[in-house]
């Protein structure tokens, strides 16, 4: 092995403001019941600036803004119109995505590779693509004249920042509906600079806007009276919280909740691409991925042989500097995330898994937790129960592909599901009885705009993207 020579990026090019105000009406405003805190490099836990935690009142006024930008500005304007601001939102998003992807990256941990090739570009797809919707919606398949639902109250998680925030804007926009959306404490910036990017575009003003803060903004926002729709994307926990406080009222909800995906591999799956599949399918972001394939079943016949290979190639993956572009694995998003990932393998452990990590070593600063791999699980083991939302991988095995159908649906959650086999008409049996929302064919982790994405069970309801994510944000 050769030794790489460090390549990071440069970070001059993004221009990170000490302190941020909360974006309403199309302007940076002050608070008026809120309070600043400040958001971290979870990879040197330097400060990168302040925000505000919005208060009832912030978030009335913001409620408020869109409201009126509904009634007045937006749900009025012709289809035509509204897509002409969602491709100009696009391609400022491309044209700004090298700065994006380094503010992403400085803000979430994630390493630029993937915040430059995957989150980028699938932001700026999923504007284009719902684009290409706002004039065609009467062809949806929604009856001829489908209305908005008014305004959308909009909670998103840290793990995909600015990607989360475009499954959420994109299709409300191309709808007629306004928002009011709340980034996740740990990850604002984002959020704050895709503010600015609707000033750039001219977006009539109060058609989005950005209240920062964390759950009890959250919580704030979803309660409020004034909306009309709540789309949500968090911890399983979080949403059956919000879908009992929305019970009763006429506000429509979509929840996209966790996983504890099953990737199973068969005995005739092509090895080296299984291998790679495996480790984007669980250590792609840090395994901080709702639809992450933290469960992988194998065959038994191949598990010695597989998993050997796998422990060679994980010893390959370099972990730093998330701005490194030769980074494969980038910092925790938060201390409170590596505790409980720290937790929930020490269980494992106990429990009597047996553990195994990547020889890597952990930079002095920051969060971080190395690529590691659970042998020996059963089905009972918290692991391999409960969503660790880290780089942690629970290896089960399976003799017959009944059982590996049994076994991957022996879990509260139904994201996705991953399928490795040389063999087309196994694939589509596999596929009719695995109960995820989401079933990949030798391939994991794989999005496009125009694939609708959602749950079943524990894993929430209503899906985002493709046509199917139109439904969502219209009154049918
Ligand atoms: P979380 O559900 O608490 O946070 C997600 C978002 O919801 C954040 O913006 C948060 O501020 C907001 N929020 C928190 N409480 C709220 C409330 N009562 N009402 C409205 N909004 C509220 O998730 P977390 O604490 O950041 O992470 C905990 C666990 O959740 C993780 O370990 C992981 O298992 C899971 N998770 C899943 C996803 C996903 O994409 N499905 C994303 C993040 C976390
Ligand atoms: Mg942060």
């Amino acid at each position: 092995m050769f030794e790489y020579a460090p390549a990071p990026e440069s970070r001059s090019i993004v221009d990170i403001r000490p302190s941020y105000g909360l974006f309403v009406d199309g302007d940076f405003v002050d608070p008026e019941d809120g309070v600043r805190f400040k958001t971290v490099n979870p990879a040197t836990e330097e400060v990168l600036a302040e925000v505000v935690a919005a208060g009832p009142r912030d978030v009335d006024r913001a409620v408020a803004a869109a409201r009126a930008a509904h009634e007045t500005r937006w749900s009025t304007l012709p289809g035509r119109e509204r897509a002409k601001y969602l491709y100009r939102l696009a391609r400022i998003v491309q044209e700004r995505s090298r700065e994006l992807a380094v503010l992403e990256s400085i803000d979430n941990g994630k390493p630029i590779r993937e915040s430059r090739d995957v989150d980028l570009p699938l932001v700026a797809a999923h504007f284009f693509y719902y684009a290409g919707w706002a004039d065609k919606l009467g062809y949806a398949g929604f009856g001829p004249d489908p209305r908005p639902l008014g305004v959308a109250g909009q909670v998103i998680p840290w793990n995909f920042p600015l990607l989360m925030l475009a499954w959420k804007l994109a299709p409300a926009l191309a709808c007629g509906n306004t928002v009011v959306l709340k980034p996740a404490e740990t990850t604002p910036l984002t959020a704050l600079a895709f503010a600015e990017i609707c000033q750039q575009a001219d977006l009539p003003p109060g058609v989005v806007n950005i209240v920062t803060g964390a759950g009890e903004t959250g919580r704030t926002l979803v309660e409020h009276p004034g909306i009309d729709k709540v789309a949500f994307t968090g911890s399983t926990e979080v949403g059956r919280q919000i879908a009992r406080s929305v019970a009763g009222t006429t506000k429509k909800v979509t929840l996209e909740l966790g996983g504890k995906a099953a990737n199973v591999v068969f005995d005739d799956a092509p090895l080296d691409q299984a291998i790679e599949g495996i480790v984007n399918g669980i250590f792609f972001n840090q395994g901080h991925v709702c639809c992450a394939g933290s469960r992988l079943l194998v065959q038994e016949s191949i598990a010695d042989d597989l998993l050997d290979q796998l422990k060679r190639r994980l010893a390959t993956l370099r972990l730093g500097d998330p701005l490194d572009k030769n980074t494969d694995v980038g910092a925790i998003n938060s201390s409170e995330q590596l505790q409980r990932i720290r937790l929930l393998s020490d269980i494992g452990e106990q429990e009597g898994a047996e553990r195994w990590s990547a020889p890597c070593e952990l930079p002095d600063r920051g969060f971080w937790f190395p690529p590691t791999v659970f042998t020996g699980v059963t089905q009972a083991h918290r692991i391999a129960r409960e969503e660790v939302f880290g780089p942690v991988l629970s290896v089960l095995t399976f003799r017959t592909p009944a059982e590996a159908v049994e076994k991957a649906n022996n879990t509260p959650y139904g994201l996705s599901a991953g399928v490795w086999t040389d063999k087309g008409s196994r694939i589509l049996w596999m596929a009719q009885r695995l109960r995820a929302g989401v079933v990949w064919a030798n391939t994991f982790n794989r999005f496009d705009p125009s694939s609708p994405f959602g749950g079943y069970k524990e894993s929430g309801y209503g899906r985002e993207g493709g046509r199917h994510g139109l439904e969502a944000y219209l009154d049918v």
